[in-house]
């Protein structure tokens, strides 16, 4: 099966970016959402950062409008029923993840493959929930997806072999480079990244280091283009916290407690740079760290 049409639900940081490379490389593209107005800032955003990429001479203006051309946009999740590929991308919460994949399984056509974006959750349990855990993946995207070249692809236990052979064409397709994790808690990336991220934020609850003395000595001390605070930030700390929450429900282990400084920021809503504050504060010129 050629995959042609692809469904994204969730068009927040994203979704949106998913919406995006897929439909420069040609895939007609149906975003959803809960929100319209989530909807409606995920194609002015997509728009934006396409005029971008013409502005830099990586798509022609001709480009720009093809794809714009092969997106669109419902509230109603049943829409995405008639997709080749459907890439769930809502909030990182598996009680919201179920429930979207129970409301949509009965609108599917048999040879819809399904897959998550989920940073954490189990694969296998996700699949397990609908009618075809042969063809159910996890489709890892980086933040920012148009700009990041990792796509992690994640296996459930009853994934078969054609759909794993389909969606690493599909990343070849995209220009990207696809890594094959393994079904356990947070796979590979965040199964590394994620801790490093919590004991970063330990180190400023313990006061070892301020924000700034943090991520200037990881930016300086290990080359790395993002302080971790600033990264946490830059991914969602809502986000970050489910992740350590599903590391340390999922392997039973104390080193993956979440600070509780990081559970403290989502529960203010400082959620980072969506919400405009989180280990920095973003509301004006330069951000500020809040601490
Ligand atoms: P986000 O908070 O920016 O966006 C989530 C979107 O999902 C929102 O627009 C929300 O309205 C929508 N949503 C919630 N419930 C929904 C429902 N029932 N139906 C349709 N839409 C719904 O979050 P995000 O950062 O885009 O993360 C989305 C997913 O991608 C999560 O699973 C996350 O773990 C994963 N992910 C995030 C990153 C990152 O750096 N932020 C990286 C890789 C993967």
């Amino acid at each position: 099966m050629a995959i042609q049409s692809v469904g994204v639900i969730g068009a927040g940081q994203m979704g949106n970016g998913i919406a995006h490379v897929f439909a420069v490389a040609g895939f007609d593209v149906l975003l959803t959402d809960i929100s319209q107005d989530a909807l409606d800032k995920a194609i002015s955003l997509i728009d934006r950062n396409l005029e971008r990429q013409v502005s830099r001479d990586k798509i022609s203006a001709e480009d720009k409008k093809a794809t714009m051309g092969r997106l669109r946009t419902t509230l109603k999740l049943s829409d995405l029923g008639q997709t080749d590929l459907v890439i769930e991308a809502a909030t990182e919460r598996e009680t919201v993840k179920q429930a979207i994949f129970e409301d949509l399984v009965p609108h599917l056509k048999p040879e819809t493959i399904l897959t998550s974006n989920t940073s954490s959750i189990s694969i296998t349990r996700l699949a397990s929930r609908t009618d075809r855990p042969e063809k159910f993946m996890g489709f890892h995207f980086m933040n920012p997806v148009p700009v990041m070249q990792l796509v992690e692809l994640i296996r459930g236990i009853a994934t078969d072999e054609a759909t794993y052979s389909l969606l690493l064409d599909v990343v070849n397709k995209l220009g990207k480079t696809a890594a094959s994790a393994e079904d356990f808690p947070a796979f590979i990336v965040n199964r590394i990244l994620m801790p490093m991220i919590n004991e970063a934020v330990y180190t400023l609850y313990e006061g070892v280091g301020s924000v700034r003395s943090i991520d200037s000595a990881m930016k300086l001390g290990t080359n790395h283009p993002m302080g971790p605070l600033e990264l946490a930030d830059f991914i969602g700390l809502d986000t970050c916290l489910a992740i350590m929450n599903v590391l340390h429900d999922g392997l039973a282990d104390t080193k993956y407690r979440p600070c509780p400084l990081l559970t403290k920021y989502v529960e203010a809503g400082w959620l980072g740079r969506k919400t405009g504050r989180g280990f920095y504060d973003y509301r004006g010129e330069t951000p500020v760290p809040t601490r």
